[in-house]
Order: structure tokens, then C-alpha cells, then sequence
């Protein structure tokens, strides 16, 4: 029988060998060093804020693996061989595929800054991670402060954590205002507010130069690089971006560049090897999609599309309309469509901000044409499905702004801001 062997158990591999085993009677294994059983790694803050324990984080429960014939195998891989399709493990032994799902996820950024290593420095990825934190910074008398480094989605998350348990938090931020590399200005000045507001030292346009140590090998201090500030702090959390872990690829004879290069069909150059989710670099770019997403959405795709191809069903990777989603603080972000920080030649933004100052909204949307071409909402529930059809049909911005109401999860609430958004379009753009 054949045997598909998958390297990590996150959201992509497992996806695979669930869609693996309803499509047919193949031998699944999935291979990973980082914990027994799948759990949502989008949830790890919860356990820490002390909303859920580790195990409620796993979607499935412990029999169901065994019950659908998944072998589950706890081990790290250490080398690939393709020419014999054998793994070699850590451990010393080793396993033979007939075809090989590469699934090994992210690695946080580390940019080699001196005291990146020490005891009390780390990123937020893995249930290891979280362990470690719980060692550093279980309360603020063992960490008095904590400096996280990169303002991105897993830094904001962090900095929640942190805060819950009243530890004072220093955030290094290397944009002059938070996540502007990806948000418009109006959306990424009320977020710096919002960090302000629950009493996070933001400082923007601030870069890490050193980790400093104690005696003992154990953070101190840090010192920003603009101002030669020293910041005396417990823990360090490291949370400037995260890339491919693909350490054991490059050794192989499959092509990698940042990540591991597939085509459409999630194929490396080597048969019967494929790579999906975090790890995988698209060879071809899909839209205005990055060629590497880091996002769980995309990761359960790939593993569904991968699934159909290893079963004989060859089936093209095609994620549709961008979305995605996040929180800061008490604020939830849904972004459907393209916005980009500044709107893109022949486009333009329509930006609406509540009076409280947590809710917003921006469009982008083509000059021309006025077509609807994307949304960031902020502190709005909206429906997915809704925009994805109104993407599809490529309503223009008159009608997306007439029918917001359609759009909303809870379209009675929406009702007073509706009439305020429509207002704000009327005066700024005086054509309806
Ligand atoms: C704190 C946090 C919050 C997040 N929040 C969101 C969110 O709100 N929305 C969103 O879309 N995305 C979010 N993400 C990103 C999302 O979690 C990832 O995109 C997704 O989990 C990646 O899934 P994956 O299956 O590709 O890889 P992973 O989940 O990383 O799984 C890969 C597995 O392979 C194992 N492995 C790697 N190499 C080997 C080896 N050599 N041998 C054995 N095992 C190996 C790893 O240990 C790991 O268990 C978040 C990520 C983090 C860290």
C-alpha cells in the first residue's frame, strides 16, 4: 500500500492527512517534534491568558487519529534523501515514503543581534515557546518588564498576553507608526493609540541594537539603536516577522529559495514531493498574493488541494479573493480585497473613522471605474462571504457603500454607523 509520509503536524499537514484518508485507503503517517497532537497555534495566547488550557487547543479528540488509521509519530526529521525516499531522524532511525508532504511551517526571526541567545529571549511560535514564557514571565515580580522587538501581529498579541498579567511592556517598533508597512495611515494611527491606551510603551521608529546579560547568561537590559537607550527588562520577545523552517530541506536535492519552490499543483522539482502551508514558496505568484503566506487559512487550503493531487485527482492551489483577520487588543480587523498602505496607481481610498476612535473603515476602490476593490474594517464584524461575492461580482463603490448593511454580522447595531459612513462618503466624495 502506499505509504505518504507528512513532516508536521500544524494546520496544513494535517488537513492533508484528514482529506488524504477520506479520498482513500493509503498509508498516512505525520511526523512532528513539536507535540504529540494538532492544536491550533492561533489559540496559544488564550492558554496563557489563562481563557483555555493547552488541551482544549486541539480540535480532535485523542482516539481520532488511531480511529482513521493516521499514524502519528513524534520525532524530528533530520535529513531527506529522495533518491531512496527515506527520512532520516534525530533519533538515529529512519522511514521510507512513497510520496513525501513537506509541512514543516515558520521559524521566528532572529537577525543576529547580540543576546539573541541568552536566557529570557525568545519568539512566540511554538508550545515550547509558551512553555519557556511561562518560566520568564509568569508574573511581574519575576519580570518587571518585558521589551518585545517588531510590531507586527504576533508582537501586538504578545503584548496583550503580557499585559493580563500586569507586567509593564516596552515595544520596539522599526516603522514610524505601528504595522504601516501593511496598514493605511488612518488605521495604523488609531492603532497607536489603542497600544497607548492600554498603557504599552510604544516606541515607534525604534530599532533593537543589543541584548545585554547578567551574570548568569539572563536578558538585562536592551538598548535601541536610534538613542543608545537601555531598557533594564526580564524577557525579550523576538516577534519581527517569521520565515520558512526549511533547515532540513536545504540540505536535500529539493529547490528551495526563502521557502520550499512549488508550482501551482503544490509539486516541488523532485517527484512525488510536495510542500504546503507556512514552509511553501509559490514558483509562480497568484495575483497580488505574496509568494510565501503565513496564514492559517491558506495553510488548511493547501493541505485540502495537496490531498486531491496525492490522490489522484490533480487539482491547481487557487485561494481565491485575499482575506484574512487579527485583533489588537480590543480591536478586531477583517481585511477582504486589496487595501494597500497608500492606494495603488489609478486607485483610491475611502476612509471613515467612528468618533470613538476604535472603529474604521477603508476602502480601496479604482478611480475610474469606481470598481470595489478591497475593505479594512476595524471594530466591525463583517461577512465574508458577502465581500467575496461583491469581489466576484465587481460591484462599484456606490453600491458596496448603499448596502454596507448587507455586509454586517449584526446589521441593526450597524445601523447608526451605516448612515454615519454614508454621510462621511457623501461629503468626501459628493457623487451619490
Ligand atoms: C502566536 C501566533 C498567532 C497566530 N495567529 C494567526 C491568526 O490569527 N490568523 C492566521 O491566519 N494565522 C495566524 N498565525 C499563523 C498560523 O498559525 C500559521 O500560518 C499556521 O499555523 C502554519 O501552519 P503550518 O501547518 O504551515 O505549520 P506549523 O503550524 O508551523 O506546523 C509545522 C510543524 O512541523 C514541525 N516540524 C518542523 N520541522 C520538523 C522536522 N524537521 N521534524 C519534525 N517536525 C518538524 C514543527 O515543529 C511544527 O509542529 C499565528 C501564528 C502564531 C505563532
Amino acid at each position: 500500500m502506499e505509504h505518504i509520509v507528512i513532516i508536521g503536524n500544524g494546520i496544513s499537514g494535517i488537513t492533508a492527512a484528514r482529506h488524504i484518508r477520506k479520498l482513500s485507503d493509503k498509508k498516512i503517517t505525520v511526523i512532528s517534534a513539536e507535540s504529540d497532537y494538532f492544536f491550533s497555534r492561533t489559540a496559544l495566547m488564550y492558554v496563557y491568558m489563562g481563557h483555555m488550557k493547552f488541551e482544549h487547543t486541539q480540535p480532535y479528540e485523542n482516539w481520532f487519529w488511531k480511529k482513521n488509521g493516521i499514524v502519528l509519530r513524534k520525532g524530528f526529521v533530520k535529513t531527506i534523501e529522495t533518491k531512496t525516499k527515506t527520512l532520516h531522524f534525530a533519533e538515529g532511525d529512519t522511514l521510507h515514503y512513497d510520496k513525501l508532504v513537506i509541512a514543516t511551517g515558520s521559524k521566528s526571526n532572529k537577525f543576529g543581534w547580540k543576546g539573541q541567545d541568552l536566557k529570557g529571549v525568545q519568539g512566540l511560535y511554538s508550545k515550547q515557546d509558551l512553555e519557556q514564557l511561562e518560566i520568564y514571565a509568569p508574573n511581574n515580580t519575576t519580570c518587571n518588564r518585558a521589551v518585545i522587538v517588531g510590531g507586527g501581529l504576533i508582537g501586538i498579541e504578545l503584548a496583550e498576553m503580557l499585559t493580563t498579567r500586569n507586567i509593564p511592556v516596552t515595544f520596539l517598533v522599526r516603522e514610524d507608526s505601528f504595522w504601516n508597512i501593511v496598514l493605511p495611515k488612518g488605521e495604523s494611527e488609531m492603532l497607536n493609540r489603542h497600544i497607548k491606551n492600554h498603557h504599552i510603551d510604544l516606541r515607534l521608529s525604534s530599532n533593537l541594537r543589543e541584548i545585554t546579560s547578567d551574570e548568569n547568561g539572563h536578558a538585562k537590559s536592551i538598548i535601541i539603536e536610534e538613542t543608545g537607550e537601555e531598557i533594564p527588562c526580564d524577557f525579550v520577545g523576538l516577534t519581527a516577522g517569521v520565515s520558512p523552517n526549511i533547515d532540513i530541506v536545504k540540505q536535500s536535492d529539493i529547490e528551495t529559495d526563502k521557502g520550499v519552490l512549488v508550482n501551482c499543483f503544490l509539486e516541488t522539482n523532485i517527484k512525488d514531493v510536495y510542500a504546503i502551508g507556512d514552509c511553501a514558496q509559490q514558483r509562480q505568484t497568484i495575483g497580488n498574493r505574496k509568494p510565501i503566506e503565513a496564514i492559517w487559512y491558506t495553510g488548511r487550503m493547501m493541505g485540502e488541494v495537496v490531498a486531491q493531487t496525492i490522490c489522484g485527482h490533480k487539482m491547481a492551489y487557487n485561494p481565491g479573493h485575499w482575506f484574512n483577520s487579527a485583533k489588537f487588543f480590543d480591536i478586531e480587523y477583517q481585511t477582504y480585497g486589496w487595501v494597500f498602505p497608500k492606494p495603488m496607481k489609478g486607485h483610491r481610498h475611502f476612509h471613515w473613522k467612528h468618533e470613538d476612535d476604535t472603529k474604521c473603515i477603508t476602502i480601496e476602490y479604482d478611480i475610474i471605474n469606481n470598481t470595489f476593490l478591497g475593505i479594512n474594517t476595524f471594530g466591525i464584524r463583517m461577512k465574508h462571504e458577502t465581500f467575496d461575492k461583491w469581489l466576484n461580482e465587481k460591484r462599484n463603490l456606490n453600491y458596496v457603500i448603499a448596502h454596507l448593511s448587507e455586509a454586517n454580522f449584526d446589521p441593526e447595531l450597524f445601523q447608526h454607523f451605516e448612515k454615519n459612513i454614508q454621510l462621511t462618503y457623501k461629503k468626501q466624495l459628493q457623487t451619490v
